[in-house]
């Protein structure tokens, strides 16, 4: 069963320094962003009422869009600011953040110099990404015919709308089939992540795997969860992985803000069971963002 529509619930949204009514939160046909993909966005946790890693998302956003070539009108601070009035307003203890700021509506072709830059945080309660069920076993991906393209092909560390499509279509070919989502390589055909996470590997040697972000986001979460395996005495290899080694690895998780720590159980016709260095993991990340008491 769906859950009711994202635009027609009770609550409050922050909309250019107002609290908007939910369903007032409207933006026009004629928005640039909504044409050109000229928006940048955010996804943030809240945990027990406190915003994990606010700050750095924040700079995320400012710098997402400077790379786009806009300028958010409000501070790393004024956005933290008015991320916490708004979990406040709609009083989420534990849930999700969503900023997102775009270009509007003053001039409508590709050149978009002189368009007003808007600014929106909405939040709502969201327990897990992926099913509970799919989370202990291990979630399923399958390899995505589309790749993350180079950094001369797109601004790959700008968190734009406009990178997503190939994720979407890349998790509807997945789940077409079955799998919960899709692993994508890199435009030079080496794993890269999934379409809303980063990726690790084990792979025997007692060591932690993973892409050197090159031309996808260094996730926040990809960032903690490499502090938190050194913290464990793991060393952490950034590297350029093939598609061909993954028939070795022992086990596979994937990072993220929403993803958190997901154990990954099959990739196209490999299975992985989650074991020591992922579970550690996991339990280490609940701990921190306090999910679960230290
Ligand atoms: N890659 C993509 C494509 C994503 O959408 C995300 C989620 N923001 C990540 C990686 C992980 O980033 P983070 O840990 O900062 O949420």
């Amino acid at each position: 069963m769906l859950s009711k529509p994202f635009d027609d619930r009770d609550g409050l949204i922050w909309v250019d320094g107002k609290q908007v009514q939910w369903r007032q939160a409207k933006v026009h046909v004629l928005s640039h962003a909504l044409h050109y993909a000229s928006s940048v966005f955010e996804g943030v946790r809240v945990y027990g009422g406190k915003i994990f890693k606010l700050r750095e998302h924040s700079e995320r956003l400012r710098k997402s869009a400077e790379i786009l070539g806009f300028e958010i009108p409000s501070s790393a601070q004024a956005i933290d600011d008015a991320c916490n009035e708004i979990i406040k307003a709609n009083g989420i203890v534990d849930g999700y953040v969503r900023p997102i700021a775009w270009r509007g509506s003053e001039m409508m072709g590709v050149s978009a110099q002189k368009n007003t830059i808007h600014l929106a945080i909405a939040t709502w309660p969201w327990p897990s990404y992926f099913s509970p069920e799919a989370k202990i076993k291990g979630i399923r991906l399958k390899t995505s015919e589309w790749r993350r393209p180079s950094p001369q092909t797109a601004p790959v560390f700008s968190k734009a709308a406009g990178l997503y499509m190939i994720c979407t279509l890349s998790k509807h070919a997945a789940e077409k089939e079955g799998f919960d989502d899709a692993l994508m390589l890199d435009w030079q055909g080496n794993v890269a992540e999934a379409t809303g996470a980063n990726i690790f590997m084990v792979f025997g040697d007692g060591r932690l795997h993973t892409p050197k972000p090159e031309c996808f986001l260094d996730g926040i979460t990809r960032r903690t969860v490499i502090e938190l395996a050194r913290n464990r005495s793991i060393e952490v290899v950034e590297r350029v992985i093939k598609p061909a080694e993954l028939k070795s690895a022992t086990e596979v998780f994937l990072t993220g803000t929403a993803a958190e720590v997901t154990p990954v159980g099959v990739i196209d016709d490999l299975t992985f069971s989650p074991s020591e260095i992922t579970l550690n993991l996991l339990d280490d990340y609940e701990k921190l963002v306090g999910k679960k008491s230290a």
